[in-house]
């Protein structure tokens, strides 16, 4: 690779976003190279989904789609104009990945494998003549002032008097480019490469980055019977949360019990305000595994149950109305004696199954980290960035994408959707305004 040229685009950190935005310039006619630390790209997006990559939400209506966002997502109106999720589902439809839609519209690669969404990527950069230059840490951004040759004219390209001339290598070897792209993603599982490096060189030169903190991330649970239960899932359940005694809010969907804790979708989409309620005190988790019914039909089914298997033990008998594996825990925290006949069971006891059916409590003890989070909330402050082109408002030819941005989401796909969608426009943005100049 030449060192001594100055690139149309240089795009650091090939992750989804940095990917499709060498894609994109590439194919917009620009001369790219892409540097990623790791020896392959795509080392966090291969993880994705469970190894599946939920690769978007089928959410057709921008509308509602953006509604999912802070703030409605207005900022990114201009962004999902250009490149929505349809527009990314046909670029990889036609690049020959067909895609299925699963519940709640998350929509995954036909093959269920995130590998297939990773082959795509690496293609277009191929088609488009991009230049990879993987093992290599970048360690900065490269101002230069920008009176530097003339001593007289304000190029446009920075803040105060210095501008963006290209990024660093290890050995203060300087790549020079027109654009650059930052594209390093969060601080979440950091052994990915995502170690939250693009955030510190933003700071440098002048950007506000709010403290990346760990977000959508699975639930620490004192009780330890959570363990016995880790890989089970629980679908169609009511999930509610208290402080205090008193409902703070509830959420339908599936859980996911792991060696520690508690995950799944509707877990990380909780996990948030669960870790601002734990700053004030304790956080008691009640999992309704049959939300379907009230407590009177419950009540009715038991009877109905105890009378049908009135000489079976309970324990056996229970499994007629839980799942198999979690019911040596609910005959566990019912303090029913698991021997007794069915018919033997009192009121009192039914009574309080049918309260523990409706409300299995758990102690929420912490969020787990960054390593273990899907994505972390914090990043470039969205005020410092012009959503129509992906540009820094502080440096017109510095974009940024991704991850690195201060953008809240839930699971669901979302997160890889904001990578499209801004990666496409930076990379376009990037690439037309060469033509311009
Ligand atoms: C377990 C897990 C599951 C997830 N599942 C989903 C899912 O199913 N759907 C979804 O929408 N989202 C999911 N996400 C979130 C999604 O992976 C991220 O939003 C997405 O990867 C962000 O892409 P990015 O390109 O911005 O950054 P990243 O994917 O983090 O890529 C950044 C790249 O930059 C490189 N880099 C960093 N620093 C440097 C440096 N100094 N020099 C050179 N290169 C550098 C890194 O090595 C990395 O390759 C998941 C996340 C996790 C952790």
């Amino acid at each position: 690779m030449e060192t001594n040229t100055t690139w149309d685009v240089i795009v650091v950190g090939g992750g989804p976003a940095g990917m499709i935005s060498a894609g994109k310039a590439a194919e917009n006619g620009a001369r790219v190279l892409l540097i990623e630390k790791n020896e392959t790209l795509g080392k966090k997006l291969l993880i994705t989904g469970g190894g599946r990559c939920n690769v978007t939400n089928s959410e057709f209506d921008v509308r509602k789609f953006l509604e999912r966002f802070k703030d409605d997502g207005k900022f990114l109106f201009s962004t999902f104009s250009q490149h929505s999720n349809k527009d990314s589902l046909d670029f990889f439809h036609k690049r020959g990945m067909e895609t299925k839609v699963e519940n709640e519209l998350r929509t995954f690669p036909a093959s269920n494998r995130s590998q297939s969404v990773l082959d795509v990527l690496v293609e277009y950069l191929r088609e488009g003549g991009v230049e990879v230059l993987s093992n290599s840490p970048v360690t900065g951004i490269a101002l230069e002032d920008k009176n530097k040759d003339s001593g007289l004219s304000d190029s446009g390209d920075g803040v105060g008097d210095k501008k963006v001339i290209g990024v660093t290598l290890k050995g203060k070897n300087i790549l020079h480019a027109k654009k650059i792209i930052i594209a390093t993603g969060g601080a979440s599982a950091p052994h990915t490469g995502s170690t939250g490096d693009g955030f510190a060189w933003l700071k440098e030169i002048g950007h506000t980055i709010i403290t990346p903190t760990p977000s959508l991330v699975p639930i620490a649970i004192k009780d330890k019977w959570v363990e016995c239960l880790a890989g089970i899932s629980l679908t169609d359940i009511k999930i509610s949360v208290f402080q205090n005694g008193k409902k703070q809010f509830f959420k339908k969907g599936k859980i996911l019990f792991t060696h520690v804790g508690v995950s799944g979708p509707t877990i990380l989409n909780m996990s948030r305000d669960i870790g601002d309620l734990l700053k004030y005190g304790p956080v008691t988790i009640y999992l309704d595994i049959l939300p379907q019914e009230d407590n009177g039909t419950l009540n009715t089914k038991l009877q109905e149950l105890f009378k049908e298997h009135d000489k079976k033990k309970f324990r056996n008998a229970i499994t007629n109305i839980v799942p198999t594996k979690l019911a040596p825990i609910i005959v566990d925290l019912s303090l029913i004696d698991p021997e007794k006949e069915c018919n033997s069971v009192t009121r009192e006891e039914r009574i309080r199954l049918i309260n523990l059916l409706k409300g299995i409590p758990m102690e929420a003890d912490k969020l787990l980290g960054a390593d273990k989070a899907i994505i972390t909330s914090g990043g470039v402050l969205l005020d410092e960035v012009d959503f129509k082109t992906m540009s820094s408002r502080l440096f017109p030819n510095l974009y940024l994408v991704g991850d690195i941005l201060n953008i809240d989401r839930p699971s669901g796909g979302f997160s890889l959707q904001i990578c499209w969608s801004t990666g496409y426009v930076a990379g376009k943005s990037a690439a037309d305004s060469l033509i311009i100049e």
